[in-house]
Protein backbone atom coordinates (compact mmCIF):
# COMPACT_ATOMS: atom_id res chain seq x y z
CA UNK A 1 0.00 0.00 0.00
CA UNK A 2 1.56 3.08 -0.73
CA UNK A 3 1.12 6.56 1.24
CA UNK A 4 -2.10 8.44 0.12
CA UNK A 5 -1.08 12.03 -0.76
CA UNK A 6 -3.56 13.75 1.74
CA UNK A 7 -1.23 12.28 5.10
CA UNK A 8 0.73 14.84 6.93
CA UNK A 9 0.63 14.19 10.66
CA UNK A 10 2.37 10.43 11.32
CA UNK A 11 0.74 7.40 9.41
CA UNK A 12 -0.48 3.99 11.44
CA UNK A 13 2.03 1.96 10.01
CA UNK A 14 1.42 -1.56 12.01
CA UNK A 15 -1.98 -2.82 14.31
CA UNK A 16 -1.24 -5.57 16.86
CA UNK A 17 -4.05 -7.25 18.76
CA UNK A 18 -3.66 -9.51 22.15
CA UNK A 19 -6.35 -11.82 22.80
CA UNK A 20 -6.99 -11.56 26.76
CA UNK A 21 -8.76 -13.65 29.47
CA UNK A 22 -9.53 -11.63 32.51
CA UNK A 23 -11.03 -13.38 35.33
CA UNK A 24 -13.78 -11.81 37.43
CA UNK A 25 -12.75 -11.63 41.24
CA UNK A 26 -13.51 -14.72 43.32
CA UNK A 27 -16.57 -12.93 45.03
CA UNK A 28 -18.38 -12.32 41.18
CA UNK A 29 -17.83 -15.64 39.76
CA UNK A 30 -19.70 -17.17 42.98
CA UNK A 31 -22.09 -14.55 42.50
CA UNK A 32 -22.54 -15.41 39.24
CA UNK A 33 -22.84 -19.00 40.29
CA UNK A 34 -25.51 -18.56 42.70
CA UNK A 35 -28.58 -19.39 40.62
CA UNK A 36 -31.86 -17.44 40.17
CA UNK A 37 -30.62 -14.82 38.28
CA UNK A 38 -26.99 -14.45 39.82
CA UNK A 39 -25.97 -11.17 39.26
CA UNK A 40 -29.82 -10.61 37.52
CA UNK A 41 -28.55 -11.99 34.70
CA UNK A 42 -31.29 -13.42 33.33
CA UNK A 43 -30.01 -13.94 30.11
CA UNK A 44 -29.65 -17.85 29.21
CA UNK A 45 -26.56 -18.36 28.08
CA UNK A 46 -25.39 -22.06 29.00
CA UNK A 47 -21.80 -21.76 29.61
CA UNK A 48 -21.07 -20.01 33.09
CA UNK A 49 -19.32 -16.78 32.86
CA UNK A 50 -16.30 -16.47 34.90
CA UNK A 51 -14.51 -13.56 33.18
CA UNK A 52 -13.97 -11.23 30.45
CA UNK A 53 -12.29 -11.45 26.99
CA UNK A 54 -11.15 -8.42 25.46
CA UNK A 55 -8.86 -7.60 22.88
CA UNK A 56 -6.11 -5.03 23.20
CA UNK A 57 -5.12 -3.11 19.88
CA UNK A 58 -2.26 -0.91 19.34
CA UNK A 59 -1.98 1.42 16.66
CA UNK A 60 1.57 1.85 15.74
CA UNK A 61 2.50 5.33 13.97
CA UNK A 62 6.13 5.58 11.90
CA UNK A 63 6.88 8.34 14.81
CA UNK A 64 6.77 5.42 17.36
CA UNK A 65 3.44 7.05 18.77
CA UNK A 66 1.31 4.14 20.05
CA UNK A 67 -2.38 4.44 20.53
CA UNK A 68 -4.50 1.95 22.67
CA UNK A 69 -7.90 0.53 21.86
CA UNK A 70 -10.06 -1.98 24.02
CA UNK A 71 -12.37 -4.31 22.89
CA UNK A 72 -14.84 -6.12 25.09
CA UNK A 73 -17.08 -9.07 24.00
CA UNK A 74 -19.09 -11.71 25.77
CA UNK A 75 -21.31 -14.04 23.00
CA UNK A 76 -24.39 -13.94 24.49
CA UNK A 77 -24.16 -10.37 24.31
CA UNK A 78 -21.92 -9.12 21.52
CA UNK A 79 -22.04 -11.88 19.45
CA UNK A 80 -18.38 -12.26 18.56
CA UNK A 81 -15.37 -13.74 20.12
CA UNK A 82 -12.16 -12.13 20.51
CA UNK A 83 -10.85 -14.71 17.53
CA UNK A 84 -13.70 -12.87 15.36
CA UNK A 85 -12.60 -9.29 16.57
CA UNK A 86 -9.07 -10.21 15.28
CA UNK A 87 -10.04 -11.97 12.42
CA UNK A 88 -12.24 -8.65 11.18
CA UNK A 89 -9.41 -6.63 11.53
CA UNK A 90 -6.42 -8.39 9.90
CA UNK A 91 -8.21 -9.58 7.33
CA UNK A 92 -10.54 -6.88 6.19
CA UNK A 93 -10.37 -3.89 8.19
CA UNK A 94 -6.87 -3.11 8.79
CA UNK A 95 -6.74 -1.97 4.80
CA UNK A 96 -8.74 1.21 5.69
CA UNK A 97 -6.38 2.22 8.96
CA UNK A 98 -2.87 1.66 8.07
CA UNK A 99 -0.92 4.24 6.20
CA UNK A 100 -4.48 6.46 7.63
CA UNK A 101 -3.62 9.86 9.25
CA UNK A 102 -4.93 9.25 12.79
CA UNK A 103 -6.35 12.74 12.85
CA UNK A 104 -8.78 11.97 9.95
CA UNK A 105 -10.74 9.45 12.11
CA UNK A 106 -14.16 10.43 10.67
CA UNK A 107 -12.88 9.32 6.96
CA UNK A 108 -11.04 5.77 8.01
CA UNK A 109 -14.59 5.61 10.25
CA UNK A 110 -16.75 6.44 6.77
CA UNK A 111 -14.11 3.92 4.77
CA UNK A 112 -14.58 0.96 7.40
CA UNK A 113 -18.48 1.24 7.27
CA UNK A 114 -18.37 1.67 3.70
CA UNK A 115 -16.55 -1.37 2.92
CA UNK A 116 -17.68 -3.55 5.36
CA UNK A 117 -21.07 -3.78 6.84
CA UNK A 118 -21.56 -4.27 10.47
CA UNK A 119 -18.50 -5.12 12.78
CA UNK A 120 -19.37 -2.36 15.41
CA UNK A 121 -17.16 -4.10 18.03
CA UNK A 122 -13.62 -4.20 15.89
CA UNK A 123 -14.59 -1.00 14.56
CA UNK A 124 -15.38 0.58 17.84
CA UNK A 125 -12.02 -0.41 18.99
CA UNK A 126 -9.58 0.92 15.75
CA UNK A 127 -11.77 4.37 16.17
CA UNK A 128 -11.02 4.43 20.20
CA UNK A 129 -7.22 3.74 19.50
CA UNK A 130 -7.39 6.87 17.03
CA UNK A 131 -8.17 8.96 19.71
CA UNK A 132 -5.36 8.36 21.80
CA UNK A 133 -2.73 8.23 18.81
CA UNK A 134 -4.15 11.57 18.15
CA UNK A 135 -3.74 12.45 21.79
CA UNK A 136 -0.13 10.95 22.02
CA UNK A 137 1.24 12.63 18.66
CA UNK A 138 -0.03 15.81 19.81
CA UNK A 139 0.56 15.95 23.21
CA UNK A 140 -3.25 16.79 24.39
CA UNK A 141 -5.85 14.67 26.38
CA UNK A 142 -7.82 12.54 24.07
CA UNK A 143 -11.02 14.98 25.45
CA UNK A 144 -9.71 17.53 23.26
CA UNK A 145 -11.12 15.80 19.67
CA UNK A 146 -14.46 14.99 21.38
CA UNK A 147 -15.32 18.57 22.08
CA UNK A 148 -12.86 19.41 25.16
CA UNK A 149 -12.67 18.62 28.57
CA UNK A 150 -15.53 20.24 31.32
CA UNK A 151 -14.79 18.37 34.05
CA UNK A 152 -11.34 17.11 35.64
CA UNK A 153 -13.70 14.04 37.36
CA UNK A 154 -17.05 12.69 36.50
CA UNK A 155 -19.33 11.28 39.10
CA UNK A 156 -19.83 7.56 39.20
CA UNK A 157 -23.08 5.42 39.50
CA UNK A 158 -22.45 2.01 41.14
CA UNK A 159 -23.96 -1.32 40.63
CA UNK A 160 -26.21 -2.97 43.37
CA UNK A 161 -26.46 -7.04 42.03
CA UNK A 162 -29.13 -8.79 42.45
CA UNK A 163 -28.91 -10.95 46.20
CA UNK A 164 -31.60 -10.90 49.04
CA UNK A 165 -32.83 -7.28 49.91
CA UNK A 166 -30.94 -6.94 53.24
CA UNK A 167 -27.47 -7.48 51.03
CA UNK A 168 -28.70 -5.20 48.43
CA UNK A 169 -29.42 -2.62 51.23
CA UNK A 170 -26.35 -2.66 53.11
CA UNK A 171 -24.01 -3.04 49.91
CA UNK A 172 -26.06 0.14 48.87
CA UNK A 173 -25.61 2.04 52.00
CA UNK A 174 -21.53 1.63 51.75
CA UNK A 175 -21.37 2.75 48.25
CA UNK A 176 -23.95 5.85 49.30
CA UNK A 177 -21.42 6.18 52.46
CA UNK A 178 -18.12 6.11 50.07
CA UNK A 179 -19.88 9.17 47.91
CA UNK A 180 -21.63 7.48 45.76
CA UNK A 181 -24.68 9.35 44.51
CA UNK A 182 -26.40 7.17 42.01
CA UNK A 183 -27.06 3.76 42.12
CA UNK A 184 -27.59 0.91 39.54
CA UNK A 185 -30.00 -1.74 40.97
CA UNK A 186 -30.45 -5.15 39.61
CA UNK A 187 -34.38 -6.62 39.64
CA UNK A 188 -36.33 -8.90 37.70
CA UNK A 189 -36.65 -11.84 40.01
CA UNK A 190 -39.96 -11.00 40.45
CA UNK A 191 -42.53 -7.51 40.28
CA UNK A 192 -43.20 -8.55 44.60
CA UNK A 193 -39.63 -8.53 45.23
CA UNK A 194 -38.69 -5.73 42.78
CA UNK A 195 -40.82 -3.92 45.01
CA UNK A 196 -39.98 -4.68 48.21
CA UNK A 197 -36.56 -4.05 47.07
CA UNK A 198 -36.92 -0.46 45.73
CA UNK A 199 -39.21 0.23 49.16
CA UNK A 200 -36.41 -0.71 51.30
CA UNK A 201 -33.54 1.22 49.09
CA UNK A 202 -35.12 4.59 49.38
CA UNK A 203 -36.16 4.23 52.84
CA UNK A 204 -32.49 3.47 53.71
CA UNK A 205 -31.29 6.04 51.67
CA UNK A 206 -33.40 8.90 51.81
CA UNK A 207 -34.47 10.95 48.69
CA UNK A 208 -31.56 12.48 47.75
CA UNK A 209 -30.07 9.49 45.98
CA UNK A 210 -30.73 8.52 42.58
CA UNK A 211 -31.82 5.04 41.64
CA UNK A 212 -31.96 3.47 38.29
CA UNK A 213 -32.94 -0.47 37.76
CA UNK A 214 -31.11 -3.27 35.49
CA UNK A 215 -33.81 -6.16 34.63
CA UNK A 216 -31.42 -7.95 32.50
CA UNK A 217 -34.71 -8.59 30.08
CA UNK A 218 -36.48 -10.62 32.98
CA UNK A 219 -39.92 -9.62 31.89
CA UNK A 220 -42.56 -9.81 29.03
CA UNK A 221 -43.94 -6.71 28.05
CA UNK A 222 -47.30 -7.32 29.49
CA UNK A 223 -44.74 -7.93 33.29
CA UNK A 224 -42.65 -5.12 32.32
CA UNK A 225 -45.51 -2.54 32.36
CA UNK A 226 -46.33 -3.87 35.92
CA UNK A 227 -43.18 -4.11 37.20
CA UNK A 228 -41.93 -0.48 36.43
CA UNK A 229 -45.35 0.72 37.33
CA UNK A 230 -44.86 -1.22 40.78
CA UNK A 231 -41.34 0.88 41.52
CA UNK A 232 -42.19 4.11 40.26
CA UNK A 233 -43.50 5.28 43.55
CA UNK A 234 -39.80 4.84 44.39
CA UNK A 235 -38.41 7.60 42.04
CA UNK A 236 -36.44 5.36 39.58
CA UNK A 237 -34.72 7.37 36.74
CA UNK A 238 -33.71 5.01 34.13
CA UNK A 239 -35.35 0.96 33.55
CA UNK A 240 -32.29 -0.66 31.73
CA UNK A 241 -33.72 -3.34 29.47
CA UNK A 242 -36.64 -5.11 30.70
CA UNK A 243 -37.60 -7.27 27.88
CA UNK A 244 -35.85 -8.88 25.13
CA UNK A 245 -33.24 -7.47 23.21
CA UNK A 246 -34.30 -9.01 20.08
CA UNK A 247 -37.66 -7.30 20.88
CA UNK A 248 -37.78 -3.19 19.62
CA UNK A 249 -41.57 -3.33 19.58
CA UNK A 250 -41.75 -4.46 23.06
CA UNK A 251 -39.56 -2.25 24.57
CA UNK A 252 -42.27 0.63 22.67
CA UNK A 253 -45.11 -1.21 24.36
CA UNK A 254 -43.59 -0.70 27.73
CA UNK A 255 -42.67 2.95 26.68
CA UNK A 256 -45.71 4.13 26.16
CA UNK A 257 -47.07 2.48 29.02
CA UNK A 258 -44.56 4.12 31.84
CA UNK A 259 -42.99 7.34 33.25
CA UNK A 260 -39.94 5.93 33.17
CA UNK A 261 -37.85 6.55 30.63
CA UNK A 262 -36.42 3.46 29.18
CA UNK A 263 -32.88 2.60 28.30
CA UNK A 264 -31.92 -0.26 26.14
CA UNK A 265 -28.80 -2.36 26.60
CA UNK A 266 -28.10 -5.89 25.40
CA UNK A 267 -30.51 -4.59 22.36
CA UNK A 268 -28.56 -1.82 21.37
CA UNK A 269 -25.23 -2.25 19.33
CA UNK A 270 -25.23 0.29 16.38
CA UNK A 271 -25.71 4.02 15.51
CA UNK A 272 -28.92 2.56 13.53
CA UNK A 273 -30.49 0.50 16.33
CA UNK A 274 -30.34 3.52 18.15
CA UNK A 275 -31.95 5.98 15.63
CA UNK A 276 -34.54 2.90 15.76
CA UNK A 277 -35.23 2.16 18.74
CA UNK A 278 -35.70 6.43 19.62
CA UNK A 279 -37.91 6.62 16.50
CA UNK A 280 -39.88 3.60 18.33
CA UNK A 281 -40.35 5.55 21.09
CA UNK A 282 -38.99 2.77 22.98
CA UNK A 283 -36.22 4.24 24.39
CA UNK A 284 -35.82 7.60 26.38
CA UNK A 285 -32.45 7.27 27.04
CA UNK A 286 -29.37 6.19 24.99
CA UNK A 287 -26.94 3.70 26.76
CA UNK A 288 -23.52 4.35 25.24
CA UNK A 289 -20.25 2.40 25.92
CA UNK A 290 -17.16 1.54 24.46
CA UNK A 291 -18.18 -0.55 21.96
CA UNK A 292 -21.59 0.58 21.47
CA UNK A 293 -22.46 2.10 19.36
CA UNK A 294 -18.58 1.61 18.88
CA UNK A 295 -15.86 4.04 19.19
CA UNK A 296 -15.70 7.55 20.01
CA UNK A 297 -16.59 8.89 16.49
CA UNK A 298 -20.45 6.92 17.15
CA UNK A 299 -20.94 7.67 21.00
CA UNK A 300 -20.53 11.33 19.98
CA UNK A 301 -23.01 11.09 17.11
CA UNK A 302 -25.40 9.28 19.21
CA UNK A 303 -25.28 11.05 22.04
CA UNK A 304 -25.39 14.34 19.27
CA UNK A 305 -28.63 12.70 18.02
CA UNK A 306 -30.11 12.34 21.55
CA UNK A 307 -29.08 15.76 22.83
CA UNK A 308 -31.02 17.29 19.69
CA UNK A 309 -33.93 15.15 20.20
CA UNK A 310 -34.16 16.30 24.18
CA UNK A 311 -33.10 12.89 25.47
CA UNK A 312 -30.33 11.96 27.99
CA UNK A 313 -27.50 9.51 27.57
CA UNK A 314 -25.38 7.36 30.03
CA UNK A 315 -22.26 5.76 29.98
CA UNK A 316 -21.92 2.32 31.25
CA UNK A 317 -19.59 -0.65 30.86
CA UNK A 318 -17.30 -3.28 32.91
CA UNK A 319 -14.40 -2.61 30.77
CA UNK A 320 -10.79 -2.71 31.49
CA UNK A 321 -8.89 0.49 32.12
CA UNK A 322 -8.12 1.21 28.45
CA UNK A 323 -12.18 1.32 27.66
CA UNK A 324 -12.37 3.00 31.37
CA UNK A 325 -10.03 5.56 30.45
CA UNK A 326 -11.96 6.27 26.87
CA UNK A 327 -15.50 6.40 28.41
CA UNK A 328 -13.76 8.58 31.49
CA UNK A 329 -12.91 11.10 28.58
CA UNK A 330 -15.96 10.92 26.83
CA UNK A 331 -18.20 11.71 30.32
CA UNK A 332 -15.69 14.40 31.00
CA UNK A 333 -16.11 16.08 27.27
CA UNK A 334 -19.88 15.56 26.97
CA UNK A 335 -20.98 16.05 30.94
CA UNK A 336 -23.34 18.58 30.53
CA UNK A 337 -25.15 16.44 27.83
CA UNK A 338 -25.44 13.37 29.29
CA UNK A 339 -27.82 13.48 32.03
CA UNK A 340 -26.90 10.68 34.26
CA UNK A 341 -23.77 9.36 35.79
CA UNK A 342 -21.48 7.35 34.42
CA UNK A 343 -21.80 2.99 35.55
CA UNK A 344 -17.88 1.49 35.11
CA UNK A 345 -17.87 -1.36 36.95
CA UNK A 346 -14.75 -3.18 35.38
CA UNK A 347 -12.24 -2.50 38.42
CA UNK A 348 -14.50 -3.95 40.41
CA UNK A 349 -15.41 -7.39 38.60
CA UNK A 350 -12.22 -8.27 37.11
CA UNK A 351 -9.08 -9.44 39.20
CA UNK A 352 -6.76 -7.00 37.91
CA UNK A 353 -6.15 -4.02 34.73
CA UNK A 354 -3.64 -4.26 32.57
CA UNK A 355 -2.51 -0.39 32.56
CA UNK A 356 0.33 0.52 34.85
CA UNK A 357 -1.04 3.09 37.12
CA UNK A 358 -4.51 2.53 38.00
CA UNK A 359 -7.73 5.59 37.49
CA UNK A 360 -8.28 7.38 40.40
CA UNK A 361 -12.06 5.97 41.33
CA UNK A 362 -11.90 7.46 45.06
CA UNK A 363 -14.99 9.38 46.63
CA UNK A 364 -17.31 8.38 43.83
CA UNK A 365 -15.99 9.50 41.54
CA UNK A 366 -13.31 8.75 38.37
CA UNK A 367 -10.34 11.33 37.50
CA UNK A 368 -9.77 11.92 34.20
CA UNK A 369 -6.51 11.03 33.70
CA UNK A 370 -4.01 12.85 32.72
CA UNK A 371 -0.99 13.29 30.44
CA UNK A 372 -1.39 12.66 26.50
CA UNK A 373 -4.01 10.87 24.88
CA UNK A 374 -5.88 8.11 27.09
CA UNK A 375 -3.48 9.30 29.45
CA UNK A 376 -2.39 5.72 30.97
CA UNK A 377 -0.27 3.28 29.89
CA UNK A 378 -0.38 -0.23 29.15
CA UNK A 379 1.43 -3.20 31.83
CA UNK A 380 2.69 -5.67 29.11
CA UNK A 381 3.54 -8.28 32.29
CA UNK A 382 -0.42 -8.24 32.45
CA UNK A 383 -0.46 -8.56 29.01
CA UNK A 384 1.54 -11.65 28.53
CA UNK A 385 -0.03 -12.84 31.82
CA UNK A 386 -3.60 -12.83 30.65
CA UNK A 387 -3.39 -13.01 26.65
CA UNK A 388 -4.80 -16.34 25.29
CA UNK A 389 -3.25 -16.50 22.26
CA UNK A 390 0.04 -14.87 20.10
CA UNK A 391 -0.25 -11.16 19.17
CA UNK A 392 -1.74 -10.66 16.04
CA UNK A 393 0.73 -7.68 13.68
CA UNK A 394 -0.89 -6.52 10.56
CA UNK A 395 1.47 -4.31 9.07
CA UNK A 396 1.85 -1.44 5.96
MG1 LIG B 1 -27.45 -3.97 31.45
Amino acid sequence: MSRPDHVDAPRIERIELVPLFVPFHDIVREAMKAGSGGLGMAIPAEEAWEGGDFVICKLVAEDGNIGLGEAFVWLPETGVSPAQIIDSTEHALSRYVLNEDPFRVDRIRDRMDANVARSEVAKGMLDMACYDLMGRVSGHSSAHFMGGRTVDEIPLAALVPLMDPKTMVDLAEDFHAAGVQTLRIKLGNSIEEDKLIMGSLREALGDGVRLRVDYNQAYTPEDAVLAIKAIEPFDVDVAEQPVSATDPLGMAYVQKRVLTPLMAHEGCFSLSDILVLIELDAIRVVGINAERPGGVTHALRAIDYATQRGLASLIHNQSLGVGSAMQIHLAAAKQDALGHDTDLFGHIMMEDDVITDPIDYSAGTAKVPSGPGWGIDLDEGALDRYATGPTVKVEV
